[in-house]
């Protein structure tokens, strides 16, 4: 039986985790649960799931749930030190970090000084801090078991070889809802269309993210983090289908894959049980019927986010925190009809522009650098003389 802290569970990966774990209730025991403000789905899991512990971000929602849960209910927290409680002091063997942007941050780092295994679907976690984050990984010893279906596939595709046969990783991207719109169609673009992607479905922003490729660009960094290689081995090809997850390229020219259909059950279940494989009942991938699988390079023009990501990668430092900082401001904005969709990556080039990177070695200079960067895109998306809109 192993035991599970899972932290944003009201999300699309929370949900998933828990679809999993009720499904094999002889494998997995739940001790902490977490969610921003979705308190009424928090409560459903609660009474289902028997958490030790709970966080919420809100201290007026966790009195709200303790009154809702009378004596049923576990010890319920709020807020930062709440987040960070539940990450930290659960009793988890493994932590799911789960919640959206770089607010996973600090409970993700918590886990990991408290020695404990991570599941990490947060990948925005690794993009602001990865060298922090990976160096307490090795530090304490502990598991990172990616939930991004690409670097599970990765995972899985390096399994049993040796990194420096590795050529390089080829990361696939769906292309997202917008893959084959016109520059002048992107310009019009709105939430809406940008929230229906062709075949994921998943929170609010990182389908915005797969509609820029940001989220392709986020992966990259998230890759070089991953499995420790250079900016110049880690590739994109555009595959439409999400069939093929990722793949490894050898030095001896042999590619090797990891496939199935586009469900993030199996890449959340292989993160729960590695190196065991839980049977899931998920319809089987059906290649016949498929017939064909397309592949074509991605068009850095259309979808200037993916250059911006590898650009601060390149740079280093505090560079790819305050990308992804600029990032979720902007996509934010989108969403509230702030900002015009093609503007999301002028107004991150231009925090870029702003910014004199340093270096990120502690969690403090990170910090510092997202809440900069925040502050910066936060005034470029208000004036009208930035030129941004
Ligand atoms: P989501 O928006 O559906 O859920 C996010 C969860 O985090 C919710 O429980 C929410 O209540 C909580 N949360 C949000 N802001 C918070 C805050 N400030 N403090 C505390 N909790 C907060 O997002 P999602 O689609 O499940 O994605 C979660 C993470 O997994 C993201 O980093 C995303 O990039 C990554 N991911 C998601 C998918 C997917 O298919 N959904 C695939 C790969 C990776
Ligand atoms: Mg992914």
């Amino acid at each position: 039986m192993k035991s599970l802290a899972i932290l944003g569970s009201t999300g699309s990966i929370g949900v998933s985790t828990l679809e999993i774990v009720a499904a094999h209730p002889e494998r997995f025991r739940v001790t902490a649960l977490t969610a921003g403000h979705n308190v009424t789905l928090l409560e459903q899991q609660i009474r289902t799931f028997r958490p030790e512990m709970v966080a919420v971000f809100d201290v007026v929602d966790a009195g709200r749930l303790r009154d809702n849960l009378g004596a049923d209910a576990p010890r319920i927290l709020s807020g930062r030190d709440g987040l960070i409680a539940c990450a930290a002091q659960s009793g988890a063997q493994l932590v799911v970090s789960a919640i959206v942007g770089a607010a996973g941050l600090e409970p993700t780092l918590a886990a990991i000084e408290a020695g404990i295994d991570v599941a990490l679907a947060n990948k925005e976690t690794l993009v602001a801090a990865g060298e922090v984050v990976m160096r307490e990984v090795v530090r304490r010893g502990i598991h990172l078991f990616p939930v991004d279906s690409e670097h599970s596939a990765i995972f899985q595709s390096l399994a049993g070889h040796r990194k420096d046969d590795v050529r390089r990783l080829i990361l696939t991207a769906s292309g997202g809802p917008f893959r084959d719109l016109s520059a002048a169609e992107l310009e019009r673009a709105t939430p809406d269309d940008a929230l229906s992607h062709p075949n994921w479905s998943m929170g609010r922003k990182i389908s915005i993210d797969s509609a820029t490729m940001m989220n392709k660009g986020l992966e990259v960094i998230e890759a070089h983090w991953l499995f420790d290689l250079s900016p110049e081995k880690i590739a994109v090809h555009v595959h439409p289908e999400s069939i093929v997850h990722s793949m490894v390229e050898y030095v001896d020219g042999a590619v090797i894959a990891q496939l199935g259909i586009p469900d993030m059950k199996t890449p959340i279940a292989l993160a729960l049980s590695w190196p065991e494989r839980l049977p899931l009942d998920l319809p089987p991938l059906d290649l016949c019927q498929l017939g064909r699988l397309h592949f074509s390079e991605p068009d850095q023009e259309r979808f200037p986010c993916l250059a911006l990501a590898y650009r601060a990668l390149r740079t280093g430092g505090t560079a790819p925190a305050v990308l992804n900082a600029a990032n979720e401001v902007a996509v934010e904005a989108f969403l509230d009809y702030r900002l015009g969709f093609t503007s999301i990556a002028r107004v991150i080039a231009a925090v870029l522009d702003r910014h004199v990177p340093t270096p990120a070695d502690s969690l403090t200079e990170v910090l510092a650098a997202d809440a900069g960067a925040r502050v910066s895109a936060r005034n470029l998306i208000k004036s009208a003389s930035g030129g941004i809109r």
